[in-house]
């Protein structure tokens, strides 16, 4: 098969943005967002075997890495020849960029793309704090930077109820945040090292993020 397919990861601390502007290149562009932590909920939510395996997200813990691994090579393999595909929370270790590797040397997907989404601490921690989204179709939200336009209901849906994230409290922010630092960062330096690396300023307007995401991705 040949190399047609494309896959751009995203990197960068719980709070980002990257989910936000990964659904805005799907919308737009077509490209397919693959969120590991959106699967894992969703999993947990279903009771599943890999949801019992995944129940320390609610805590802010990293689900293990061949658990991890498993459910996106499955996802990988189940996509057509011609997708564009991206990456949102996955690689965050470096033993799942290395067995991402092993995954591209089998020569359906290609690496196009890393981009590092930069941003302080202090922001982060205020985004993700208000952050909520619809329970039934999953637009996502913020208390002070993206209300709905009829305060209560949904824009997208018209539903009427909306939840918060477990892992979104303070505390449990700490601990995600240090784990992204100590586990995830590391990997900006390994795929730095094969030429990959772009970096964009995660702290500008949404609507400029998106702007300089797709100057980048979208050829
Ligand atoms: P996210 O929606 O990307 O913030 O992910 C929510 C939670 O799911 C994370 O805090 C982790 O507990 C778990 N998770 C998501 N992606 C991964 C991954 N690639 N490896 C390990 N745990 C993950």
């Amino acid at each position: 098969m040949s190399k047609q397919n494309v896959i751009v990861i995203l990197l960068g601390p719980p709070g980002a943005g990257k989910g936000t502007q990964a659904k805005r290149m799907q919308e737009r562009h077509g490209i397919i967002q693959l969120s590991t932590g959106e699967m894992l909920r969703a999993e947990v939510a279903a009771g599943s075997q890999i949801g019992e395996q995944a129940k320390g997200i609610d805590v802010g813990k990293l689900v293990s890495d061949n658990v991890i691994v498993e459910m996106i090579a499955k996802e990988l393999s189940a996509q057509d020849n011609t997708s564009k595909v991206i990456l949102d929370g996955f690689p965050r270790t470096l033993p799942q960029a290395k067995a991402l590797g092993e995954l591209l040397d089998r020569g359906v997907f290609s690496l196009r793309h890393v981009i590092e989404f930069k941003i302080h601490e202090e922001t982060l921690i205020r985004r993700i704090v208000g952050r909520y989204s619809c329970s039934v179709c999953n637009q996502g939200y913020h208390d002070e930077f993206e209300k709905p336009v009829i305060q209560g209901v949904c824009d997208n849906c018209g539903n009427r109820k909306f939840l918060r994230r477990l892992d979104d409290r303070e505390g449990t922010i700490r601990l995600r945040l240090s784990e992204y630092y100590e586990l995830t960062a590391p990997i900006i330096e390994y795929y730095n090292n094969k030429g990959l690396v772009s970096s964009i300023d995660a702290m500008l307007d949404l609507d400029v993020v998106t702007k300089d995401l797709e100057a980048v991705i979208i050829h």
